[in-house]
């Protein structure tokens, strides 16, 4: 038997009707936000991802799906969205008519990385994208937006962490700190940092060895060597989310894998995940869209991880059960047929229908209507078609009506939408 790639995973019935209830919530939250949706493809050219996410992060390093095409175009699978919309916010200048646009976009990511609790090869993300603001009011609003999202999701025990990075005038100045710090504790940092403090030195910020973790107690904190600008920026960020009472924590660890990312950057954390514990990663990437060609307009944004959201969500999937309005037991041939067409009508009208195709014995129909949880039974045999009437029963209260065939399918119609609209 074939069995999926290791790291993806299907979403069965049962699971995905909690993953649409998040969809629908996001959805309708966002827009109310004045985000609109945008598609954008699963594969782009390479090159778009190494040049915005940067040739020196995990994900170009080692996580990619890179593929050569039948005519030797390198493409990749998308490891993120946010290359991908501000691509195409510059290719059709969805800036030209108003540089303030807001999206967001849900879809699966692709990242070959070690598969475990949390972290999949196949996952998925609902991101939101903000351009041509600046304004640090928007970056707090995102971080109210989350917030609430989580909490009409019945997620608790998350925590917003802050930062700043600063901008390209005031971090070289505090790069060069690091790297003193980074160059005195060579012997403590793993192999991959010793290249990341010659080539990247904030990469080794977050890396999760722990004798990095520990050579990184005394490095200094970006938000002492703010400029003016960016301090300001963020001392309003923070004053803004204090106004509107979502609690966060100043994290002077928090640095972004992504090289595009410039002041206000944040992730959402939850102890459920052991060491995958961020469930949003977000902030602002004013250096994006012009370092691809665009127009110098600012942005920021955020990317939740969907998969991550499921399994902290207070929701459980069995508050999602489906269960058919109505089950139609109907026995012999002329039983069934006419069943088949009020099966047909009733679906039709918005009832969930449920129609036993076999043969069976009323009994065993019954006993298939209580194991799906039927809220009603209709009953119809020769003799009931006969007698011009069949039976309804009520699986609840296990009463029984009889209902006559004209005007059939408008009598239960009128009672199924009353009952299950109350
Ligand atoms: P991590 O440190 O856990 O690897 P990341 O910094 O690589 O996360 P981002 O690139 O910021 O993650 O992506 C945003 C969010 O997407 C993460 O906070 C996480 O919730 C989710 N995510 C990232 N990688 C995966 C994965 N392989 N499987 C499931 N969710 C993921
Ligand atoms: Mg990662």
């Amino acid at each position: 038997m074939i069995q999926l790639i290791r790291g993806f995973k299907d979403i069965l019935p049962g699971e995905v009707e909690l993953w649409q209830y998040i969809e629908s919530t996001a959805r309708s939250l966002f827009e109310d936000f004045g985000f609109r949706e945008i598609r954008i493809p699963i594969m782009e050219r390479t090159e778009l991802f190494a040049r915005s996410i940067g040739e020196d992060t995990d994900i170009v390093e080692k996580e990619m799906y890179t593929f050569a095409d039948r005519k030797n175009e390198l493409i990749t699978l998308r490891p993120e969205a946010t290359a991908s919309v501000v691509r195409s916010y510059i290719q059709h200048k969805l800036y030209a008519d108003d540089p303030v646009q807001k999206f967001y976009t849900i879809g699966p990511m692709f990242r070959r990385e070690r598969p475990q609790k949390g972290r999949y090869r196949q996952f998925y993300q609902i991101n939101a994208e903000v351009f041509g603001i600046d304004s640090p009011f928007i970056d707090a609003q995102l971080i109210f937006m989350l917030v609430k999202l989580f909490s009409r999701l019945s997620v608790t025990d998350v925590e917003a962490h802050i930062n700043s990075l600063g901008c390209p005038e005031c971090r070289p100045r505090f790069k060069e700190a690091l790297a003193e710090v980074l160059s005195a504790a060579t012997e403590k940092l793993c192999s991959d940092c010793v290249r990341r403090s010659l080539r990247n030195p904030l990469r080794v910020m977050d890396c999760k060895v722990p004798s990095c973790r520990e050579a990184m107690t005394n490095a200094p904190a970006i938000i002492d060597f703010l400029c003016s600008e960016c301090r300001l920026h963020f001392e309003t960020v923070k004053q803004a989310l204090e106004k509107l009472k979502i609690p966060f924590v100043i994290d002077k660890r928090l640095v972004r894998g992504l090289d595009y990312y410039t002041r206000t950057t944040f992730e959402i954390q939850t102890s459920y995940l052991g060491a995958q514990n961020a469930v949003v990663g977000g902030g602002r990437y004013n250096g994006l869209v012009k370092a691809l060609g665009g127009p110098d307009q600012p942005a920021v944004g955020f990317a939740i991880g969907f998969d991550r959201l499921v399994e902290i969500t207070g929701l459980k999937n069995a508050d999602f059960k489906q269960n058919p309005d109505i089950f139609i037991a109907a026995m012999g041939e002329n039983g069934k047929a006419r069943a088949f067409e009020w099966a047909c009508a009733f679906a039709d009208s918005g009832i969930k229908t449920e129609m036993d195709f076999s043969d069976r014995s009323l009994k065993s129909l019954m006993k298939r209507a209580d194991k799906l949880s039927a809220a009603y039974v209709l009953m119809v045999g020769e003799k009931e078609l006969e007698e011009g009437a069949v039976v309804l029963r009520d699986m609840t209260t296990k009463e029984q009506v009889s209902i006559p065939l004209e005007n059939l399918v408008e009598d239960i119609k009128a009672k199924i939408l009353l009952t299950t609209n109350a």
